[in-house]
């Protein structure tokens, strides 16, 4: 098992708001094996034979996205403009009716250009969700990412929703079809590629999915001991929809089905008030929050008190823009406009949402979301001989890359120790094939699709 040694590097390993000026990393096949000064490294002992000169870059975590229907490279631009919604007009009339128009050969192109997004960002763990998830499985396996996938488990046609009528009829044999999907993706994906590859249970929120299907979907999770994912308090509309259905608040209702526990992770999670906050403490549930996609549809969430709670929480994209820099910058950014507070959260907080907090969300502290020695080697190198980094001060450095990073400003990318990202290039697929494979599948979709925008 060969060694590689990263050198030289301002090295963040996200442990604590530190930063070692001249840093190394090295790992054996998966695992770290040093995290330190580069002088403190003994070559004598591990030999390396593959050295990286990180001279002018800083050496983090990859970062962790736990929210992203991967799907969504197909409405990139085509629902974040559409006139009047203001919430969620752009994604029933145009979105869903694009992605569900997609054959099955659709997805590998698509999908992997929202990875390809991910990846080259700096992005090494993601959890996606969506239909004919056993369609991205492949996708996953070979690009290198490390990803948890989920089957979105929905019990009404979302041909037929619209922005705020949550009003819908169930049909049972679309959530019997979701748990099968569901099985059939444990079965298939759970623990593959050496352990890369895990899955988890998605059920639709009570906007999508009736307390009986929330139910049988809880079960299913309980069956494989994997954690849950849900939407939930995510849209305009859903709370009087489930207060005047079952008389009480999508959080409570949650709660009392069994399904927000420390393995849960709500999506978005917006419309709360101080008692939602509360049953999220209470239950140890994690929120994956969309900072900077729910903006673009004009809410935010009350993230001064879910902080102050202390809340579990993590970043996800949902869709459309993938690069987390952004929402990293977003959840500091909107709370601070919303309430005048600068001292909510600082630079590192945030990081720490996308590192830390996403790997305690996916239950993968012990392997992922900091550079410790015996964790997993997903490692990212960012570019900081750029002018918007400079001059650097090395007490403040974590907060120069957080106000001022872009994903393309990431060089190297290593997940599971493999180098999938080498000096901007991606090595495990050719990624420009890809790219044009999508946008002429794109353009078919679209082409029929538009008809009825
Ligand atoms: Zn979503």
């Amino acid at each position: 098992m060969g060694c590689t040694l990263i050198e030289n590097g301002y090295l963040i390993p996200m442990n604590k708001n530190e930063v070692v000026a001249d840093g190394a990393v090295a790992f054996e096949g998966t695992r770290i094996i040093y995290v330190g000064a580069t002088k403190g490294f003994d070559r004598q002992k591990h030999r390396p034979d593959t050295i990286i000169n990180a001279r002018g870059k800083a050496i983090l975590p990859g970062l962790i996205n736990t929210h992203i229907h991967l799907v969504g490279a197909y409405m990139k631009g085509l629902t974040e403009d559409v006139p009047g919604s203001g919430d969620t007009a752009g994604l029933y009339k145009r979105g869903f009716p694009v992605v569900c128009s997609l054959a099955d050969e659709d997805y590998y192109s698509g999908c992997m250009t929202h990875a390809l997004e991910m990846i080259m960002s700096g992005t090494t763990t993601i959890s996606s969700t969506f239909l004919n998830e056993r369609l991205v499985g492949p996708v996953a396996k070979d690009l290198g990412i490390r990803a948890v996938l989920s089957e979105w488990i929905v019990g009404t046609d979302l041909l037929k929703l619209s922005a705020r009528n949550m009003e819908r009829p169930w049909d049972q044999s679309l959530v019997e079809k979701g748990l099968d999907a569901a099985q059939e993706l444990f079965e298939n994906w759970h623990g593959k590629a050496d352990g890369r590859i895990t899955t988890r249970i998605s059920p639709g929120g009570p906007g999508y999915l009736s307390d009986k299907g929330i139910e049988q979907t809880r079960d299913l999770a309980k069956k494989h001991g994997v954690g849950i994912n849900i939407h939930i308090a995510e849209v305009p509309g859903e709370t009087e929809f489930v207060l005047a259905r079952y008389g009480k608040r999508p959080m409570e209702l949650g709660r009392d089905l069994g399904i927000l526990t420390p393995e849960t992770i709500g999506f978005h999670c917006v419309f709360l008030n101080d008692s939602d906050i509360e049953i999220m403490h209470e239950t140890g549930m994690n929120l994956s929050h969309t900072a900077f996609h729910t903006p673009k549809r004009g809410y935010f969430p009350p993230m001064e008190k879910v902080h102050k709670r202390g809340v579990s929480v993590s970043i996800g994209s949902d869709w459309c823009s993938n690069d987390l820099w952004k929402f990293i910058r977003s959840s500091i950014l909107f709370p601070r406009v919303k309430t005048g507070d600068v001292s909510l959260m600082e630079g590192y907080d945030a990081l720490r949402l996308a590192t830390v907090g996403g790997a305690r969300a996916l239950g993968m502290e012990k392997d992922i979301g900091t550079l410790e020695v015996g964790k997993k080697a997903d490692i990212i190198l960012l570019d900081l001989t750029l002018p918007w980094y400079r001059p650097i001060r090395i007490e403040n450095l974590i907060s120069n890359i957080v106000y001022n990073s872009n994903g393309s400003d990431v060089t190297d990318v290593f997940v599971d120790g493999v180098r999938v990202v080498s000096d901007r290039a991606v090595t495990t697929v050719d990624a420009e094939a890809i790219m044009q494979d999508c946008q002429s599948r794109a353009e078919r979709v679209w082409g029929v699709v538009s008809k009825n925008w």
